[in-house]
């Protein structure tokens, strides 16, 4: 009997949403918010997030505002 292909059965990162990413200014690169160790967040005047973050390459603390 033929195995019924199961629709659900597809890998889970094909249902995730384009990850958010934070810019390391000293690397010149953006990083996924899920890979990144948050220290804090706060907001600038017109209240956007600002998040501080530790760069996973060059091991610093960062501030950046979040691209979606
Ligand atoms: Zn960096």
């Amino acid at each position: 009997m033929k195995k019924i292909e199961d629709p659900w059965d597809i890998p889970p990162e094909k249902y995730e949403e384009p990850s958010v990413k934070v810019f390391c200014g000293d690397c010149d690169e953006r990083f996924d918010e899920d890979k990144v160790e948050f220290t804090g967040i706060c907001e600038d005047d017109q209240g956007r997030d600002r998040m501080s973050f530790i760069c996973p390459r060059c091991g610093k603390d960062q501030t950046s505002f979040r691209y979606g």
